[in-house]
Order: structure tokens, then C-alpha cells, then sequence
């Protein structure tokens, strides 16, 4: 069988005419996931420009890079499944570069370097992959992290989703006191950066096709700005914790569990914005358990809360933030919600899934 022209001009100047398609195929093939020529060229064409990076362009087996010394470094990893891949207010590339980032950020750190590990299913037009890659360029840029390492594999046709993305991040803590759930403090008030459940309601209304009157977008950002902004003010930060799944609510029960004291919220200060608390009125959902990608609560003593709402104000993406509660000595390992009639509730993880493939 003779070898199969490789270009269309050199079809035409040999006069063959071939069943299949020549030039660059438009679609990812099981071969791009091989490691050889058609992984290269995935390489070279998509990720190397896009992500840049002299660590990258290294091409070496793994990312060598200096920590500065004496530095405690914080690592994370999510994985990213969301359904559809594009929705109001982002896609699952830069989704995958803030959720991450985000971790980190949480931990005091700066975010620095971010592998990424692709799993394309057959058939995935290159452009889609291409738009996913671009917005992942352009949300590291916008994090200050560089994309280091990375790693593709392809699956057959069916068996996986377009695809998915796994990000692992490394960044360089920051600040000298703990921030973690074990340093909340009974008499510490709790500050939320902004409005609740866009991401969760952005991602249903698409899946769903659900026309709200006003269009809902993600709030998927990074948080970084807004925590460097606050160890650079000198605040005294107990606690971080962004809401990712399961909302404010999980991110609070999560604390309040953890550090051994009771959480006291007030409805009536959560902010919810109209169109959000239409739709979760319309669908029978709480929008404290809704996801969010782009919001933090900061859990820090009462004699910083003016401070931190200012600082947040100005830092955080989605304001104004608001303070919406306070962490008390008993009932230890409870929150409580006094909702907007005035009756107190204890919240409780949600038994299932809300909302599944939001991330
Ligand atoms: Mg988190």
C-alpha cells in the first residue's frame, strides 16, 4: 500500500486521490493521546503557544523550578467535569485554572505553578479543544501562575465527555500565621466577598435551557488579588474558605466542624442577588448550597471587620461583601441560620447531589 501523501499539495502534484482526510485532522483522534507525532503536534501547535513558559518549553519530563528559600509551598489538585464546557461567564478551562488557584489562595499562598492533565474524547473538534486552552492561557495570566507541566491522553468515542481536565498548583505561602479552620476564634466574625450561587444557577440554566429574565452569569474568578491585598494590610486572618460545591453553606459547616465551635449566620445579610433568588425560588433550591467559583468567606476577629469589608470591597471580584455572621463557644460543631422570619435553623450537609457535574 502506498504511503499516503501528507499534505494536499502533494496530492495533487502526485495525482492521488485519498478516501481520507488530508492535512491536520479537525477532530481528536485515539493517536493524540499516543505520544507520538500526533501528540507533538498537539504540543507544538496548541499548548506550547498557548501556555508558553520557558519551564514548558523545556520539554523535559517534569517541571524543575526554585522555591524561594526557606518558602512553604501549598499544593492542590481538582479535577474538572463540568457540563456543558462553555457557559455564561466561563468555560471548563478557565474554571479549572481559578479552582485551583483559588485552593491555594486559601491557603495564604501564591498561586505559582499549575500542571494540567487532558483527557479528550474522540471526535472533540480541535477548535473546541483550542478555545479551552486559550482560556486557560489567558486565566493564568490573569492568576500570575505558570502552567508547567501537562499531560494528554485520549479516549474512544463515547466514553468520556469532550473532555476533562485534572490541574495540580504549587504556591508559595505567604503569610506566617496559620490560616485554617483550627485558628478560628470564638467572638471572630464572618465576612462573605460578595453575592452567592451564580455559578450553580449560570451552569443549570444552560444544561437545562432555562431562559431567566435577566441571564445569569458564572462568577468563576480568581481570589488571589483579594487575599494578597489582605496579608499585605497586615489583617490577621483565621480562616479562608471559598465556595465551591455545596455553597456557603458546606464551606461553613466544614469550619464550624474543624475548629470545634458553633457558626451563627443571619439570612437577611447574605447577599443574593434578584435574579439568582428568582430561580432558586422557581426550582426549590437554597442558595446557600448553591456553587460559586469566585467567593470567599474570611473568618477573622470582630476588631478587623471593618478593615476587611474594605479591603474586600476594593480586591474582591462580585461585591459588596457583607458581614454575615459569627462563630460562638456552644453549640460546638453547629451552625445556625436565623433566617429572614427570624426562626433559627441548624444547617446540615445536603444528603445528595444538588447540582451534579458543576465543576
Ligand atoms: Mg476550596
Amino acid at each position: 500500500m502506498p504511503n499516503h501523501p501528507t499534505s494536499e499539495s502533494s496530492a495533487a502534484a502526485s495525482g492521488f486521490v485519498c478516501p481520507v482526510p488530508l492535512g491536520r485532522p479537525q477532530e481528536i483522534q485515539v493517536a493524540h493521546g499516543g505520544g507520538g507525532r500526533f501528540t507533538q503536534d498537539l504540543i507544538d501547535r496548541i499548548f506550547l503557544p498557548a501556555f508558553g513558559g520557558t519551564t514548558l518549553g523545556a520539554r523535559h519530563d517534569g517541571a524543575v523550578f526554585t522555591p524561594p528559600a526557606g518558602a512553604a509551598l501549598a499544593f492542590t489538585t481538582d479535577s474538572h467535569v463540568v457540563s456543558p464546557l462553555f457557559f455564561r461567564g466561563g468555560d471548563i478551562g478557565a474554571l479549572a485554572v481559578h479552582g485551583t488557584t483559588n485552593d491555594l489562595a486559601m491557603c495564604g499562598a501564591r498561586p505559582r505553578w499549575l500542571s494540567v492533565g487532558f483527557v479528550l474524547e474522540e471526535g472533540l473538534p480541535i477548535a473546541t479543544l483550542e478555545r479551552v486552552v486559550a482560556s486557560m492561557a489567558a486565566a493564568a495570566r490573569a492568576a500570575g501562575v505558570e502552567i508547567v507541566t501537562g499531560d494528554t491522553k485520549v479516549v474512544e468515542r463515547g466514553k468520556g465527555d469532550g473532555l476533562y481536565v485534572n490541574t495540580a498548583g504549587i504556591g508559595v505561602v505567604e503569610t506566617r500565621t496559620q490560616i485554617a479552620p483550627a485558628a478560628v476564634r470564638a467572638g471572630d466574625v464572618i465576612l462573605l466577598s460578595g453575592d452567592i450561587g451564580r455559578h450553580g444557577m449560570a451552569i443549570l440554566a444552560e444544561r437545562e435551557g432555562l431562559a431567566f429574565e435577566s441571564p445569569i452569569e458564572s462568577d468563576s474568578a480568581p481570589l488571589w488579588p483579594a487575599v494578597e491585598a489582605l496579608l499585605a494590610a497586615g489583617v490577621e486572618v483565621h480562616c479562608l474558605r471559598d465556595l465551591t460545591r455545596g455553597g456557603l453553606a458546606t464551606a461553613v459547616i466544614e469550619i464550624t466542624e474543624a475548629s470545634g465551635l458553633a457558626a451563627f449566620l443571619e439570612e437577611t445579610a447574605i447577599p443574593v442577588s434578584e435574579p439568582v433568588r428568582g430561580a432558586c425560588e422557581i426550582l426549590g433550591l437554597d442558595p446557600a448550597y448553591v456553587a460559586n467559583e469566585g467567593r470567599l468567606v474570611a473568618i477573622v476577629p470582630a476588631a478587623e471587620k471593618a478593615r476587611v469589608l474594605e479591603i474586600l470591597a476594593r480586591t474582591a471580584p462580585g461585591g459588596p461583601p457583607a458581614a454575615i455572621g459569627e462563630f460562638r463557644a456552644a453549640p460546638r460543631g453547629q451552625a445556625v441560620l436565623r433566617s429572614t422570619i427570624g426562626v433559627d435553623r441548624i444547617l446540615d450537609r445536603l444528603s445528595g447531589e444538588q447540582l451534579p457535574r458543576i465543576c
